[in-house]
């Protein structure tokens, strides 16, 4: 049996980087950049302008009174000269005028017909420099993340329309199981919901992939071959999910191996022992568990980190941070645990509670930690007032 880590080492190095596909600015929100460095064409902003609404004069003039020649608005092309002795009104953002050096505030100014009575002033006061954002010529280095609004927004201060982005690795979602039937569905005897292709799939798109659910299968060994066979021929990652234990109608390792490669199916942790990985050609397959629990969590483990890599992205975009168990937390194996837990701030940092049963068929605690709290291998629990890592998955109130 694998531990976590050699797991999650063989997965990561099936990893091949997606390519990259040139997108409309509007469409690159939580896309991965494929170039990581920009080089500015022309400064932000392309001139100085005002940081106030208020009035452009010469700080030489004020204190003193100021006959009023004119108005800039934002926009403006063609700009009154501001003459010795004179003021021009000006809005935000708009082009300082030839022969101002600086701006009043409305707030500070008191205005009669004609005039404005302005205080003393500092020198440059409210004039944002061209070039005060970015100079043209500079180097911006994109972060290698997902881009966030603001990024975003530099690259479009920049002039930049389209961006070369890493396509999304296409994800093929696969469940397996003679019991299982459609969430709207009637149940016959004997059956229950899929609960895993619905939940994969928000895995998928939330981890920067594009789902492909295909049609449940049943236990059926050549039924799952042939799907197995025609997904891999378009797509970069597939993921199955039950069928992969030592059950008599546990069919998808031995699928995997008669198609392609199965490199290991064990994993020493706890929910998820039962992990099968290998390849059908150069296309990974991640065989999860049946229980949600234990395929949510796996994913999160390893095809979360997978779909990263394959966007030139490492790790799993998460926080792990110190917390500390509030009650005790037993675990039923020697395996190193995964305990579904909700985490508040204490006094002295994070703490810990358990967020309900932990069997790995029990998927409400999962839908309500904001946190998997990490329990040694050979340790038997969680102990009360101990300090353990926790895998941050939601906000922290
Ligand atoms: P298996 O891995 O096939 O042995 O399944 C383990 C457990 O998970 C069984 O109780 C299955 O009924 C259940 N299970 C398997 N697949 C799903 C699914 N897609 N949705 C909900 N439960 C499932
Ligand atoms: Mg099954």
């Amino acid at each position: 049996m694998r531990s976590v880590e050699e797991a999650l080492d063989a997965i990561l190095a099936s990893a091949r980087l997606t390519a990259a596909e040139s997108q409309p600015l509007d469409r690159c929100a939580g896309r991965v950049a494929a170039e990581h460095r920009i080089v500015a064409a022309a400064d932000v902003p392309p001139f100085d302008n005002s940081s106030m609404d208020g009035f452009a004069l010469r700080a030489a003039d004020a204190p003193g009174s100021l006959r009023l020649a004119g108005e800039v608005a934002a926009g403006a092309g063609a700009l009154p000269t501001v003459e010795a002795g004179t003021a021009v009104r000006i809005m935000t953002g708009a082009p300082m005028p030839p022969g101002a050096d600086t701006v009043a505030p409305l707030e500070i100014v008191a205005e009669t017909d004609g005039a404005v009575w302005v205080p003393t002033v500092e020198m440059g006061a409210y004039v944002r420099r061209a070039g005060h954002d970015t100079r043209a010529g500079e180097t911006i280095d994109l972060p290698s993340e997902p881009m966030s609004p603001g990024t975003l927004a530099v690259l479009a201060s920049l002039g930049i329309a389209e961006l070369a982005v890493r396509c999304r690795p296409r994800v093929a979602i696969l469940s397996t199981g003679d019991e299982l039937r459609a969430p709207g569905e009637p149940l016959a005897p004997g059956q229950i919901y899929d609960a895993n292709s619905v939940a994969l799939a928000a895995a998928v798109t939330e981890g920067g992939g594009e789902a492909a659910v295909l049609p449940r299968v049943a236990d059926d060994p050549d039924r799952i071959e042939s799907v197995v066979r025609d997904a891999v021929t378009d797509a970069d990652l597939l993921v199955a999910s039950g069928g992969v234990s030592v059950g008599r109608h546990d069919h998808v390792r031995d699928v995997i191996q008669r198609l392609g490669q199965l490199d290991f199916w064990r994993i020493r942790m706890q929910p998820g022992k039962p992990l099968a990985f290998g390849s059908v050609g150069a296309v990974p397959v991640i065989g999860l568990p049946g229980n949600p629990v234990s395929a949510l969590v796996t994913f999160e483990l390893f095809a979360r980190p997978l779909i990263r890599r394959m966007l030139g992205l490492s790790g799993s975009g998460r926080l792990t941070l110190p917390v500390v168990a509030c009650e005790p937390m037993p675990k039923d194996t020697e395996r190193r645990a995964y305990l579904r837990v909700r985490l508040q701030r204490g006094a002295d940092g994070l703490e810990a509670r358990s967020a309900g049963g932990q069997a790995s068929s029990q998927l409400r605690p999962l839908a309500d930690a904001n946190a998997l709290l990490i329990v040694p291998e050979g340790e038997p629990a969680a102990e009360a007032g101990r300090t353990y890592a926790a895998l941050v998955l939601g906000a922290i109130a």
